[in-house]
């Protein structure tokens, strides 16, 4: 891993969905991803990724950017909200179309069942015209190893990695690989900092960073937090969401799920006192080497 002094440039980011209120497994990311920032001397932003209206809850951006600032986390630079960057992912898609990167699909999502869950590149050579019909990367260049900061060397899951994966949905909305790097190439970030859920995706966006000839970030995944093996804490699993009065009891859980308890003497301590300390005394070598951390059943709410 390389050393970071104080002329590296570190710019890192935090960047939840508003499908609901954060919880304690997003506070992990939030946390991983401010302390490993801070410690570096980075700049830590904060990027709304509001791409999905229908996946989204009302009043749940407000409610993320309330809960960080009750715990602390105040980012730098102004909140970016990906629903006012369409025109970015616009000219990313116009860039790769250039490149001859993309093509139209309409195969339904039960045909790929049909075929094994992997699309396979039906509609490559087919020349789709129909009016329903979403946009796909030629992956024909597919990155399918890269290096973590935390779990090392990484071989991603051949079938997953090698996909042509979409860019633009049939609906039109632009597609979470496609804006998440647009906006990362775009907002200079050099460190993505976030949960091992995403560990296997990574591959899929280092393949256009590639095509796209920008230079990639170093990816540090951090793991994910659950209520019992294989069960993720989400929002789709309906985890509570965090409770801002008790923001230094939360910041103090997920700071020891992550191996970095607080000290004793910092019992009671504000948020930005326990923040300090972490970030004075932040080590990823600490960093638990599994891809899951199991909440205490006595904790589990
Ligand atoms: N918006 C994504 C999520 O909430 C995270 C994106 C990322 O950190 O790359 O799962």
């Amino acid at each position: 891993m390389p050393a970071l002094n104080n002329t590296t440039l570190y710019r890192g980011r935090f960047a939840p969905s508003p499908s609901g209120a954060l919880h304690l497994g997003s506070l992990v990311a939030a946390v991983g991803s401010y302390v490993d920032a801070k410690a570096n001397n980075g700049t830590w932003l904060l990027r709304i990724e509001d791409l999905d209206p229908p996946r989204e809850v009302a009043g749940a951006a407000d409610s993320i950017l309330r809960c960080l600032e009750a715990h602390g986390l105040h980012w730098d630079e102004e909140v970016s909200y990906q629903s006012q960057h369409h025109q970015y992912y616009q000219q990313s898609l116009q860039r790769l179309r250039e490149l001859q990167l993309t093509y139209a699909c309409d195969c339904s999502r039960k045909l790929i069942q049909q075929q094994g869950g992997h699309y396979r590149g039906y509609c490559r050579h087919r020349q789709v015209t129909a009016k329903q019909s979403s946009i796909r990367f030629f992956n024909h260049q597919p990155v399918v190893e890269f290096d973590d900061e935390h779990y090392g060397h990484i071989q991603a899951d051949r079938a997953f990695a090698e996909e042509d994966f979409i860019l633009r949905r049939k609906d039109g909305f632009y597609a979470y690989h496609l804006a998440m790097v647009t906006d990362d190439i775009r907002q200079g970030v050099t460190h993505v900092v976030r949960g091992a859920d995403l560990l296997q995706p990574s591959a899929c966006q280092l393949s256009l960073y590639r095509a796209l000839a920008a230079s990639p970030p170093y990816y540090l995944h951090l793991p994910v937090v659950v209520s019992q093996p294989g069960r993720k804490l989400s929002k789709q699993n309906h985890a509570p969401a965090l409770n801002n009065d008790c923001a230094s009891v939360n910041l103090t859980r997920v700071l020891t799920l992550l191996n970095h308890a607080v000290p004793a003497e910092l019992n009671g301590a504000d948020c930005a006192s326990i923040l300090h300390w972490a970030v004075g005394n932040w080590s990823r070598a600490k960093l638990p080497a599994s891809y899951e951390v199991l909440i205490p059943k006595a904790e589990n709410s």
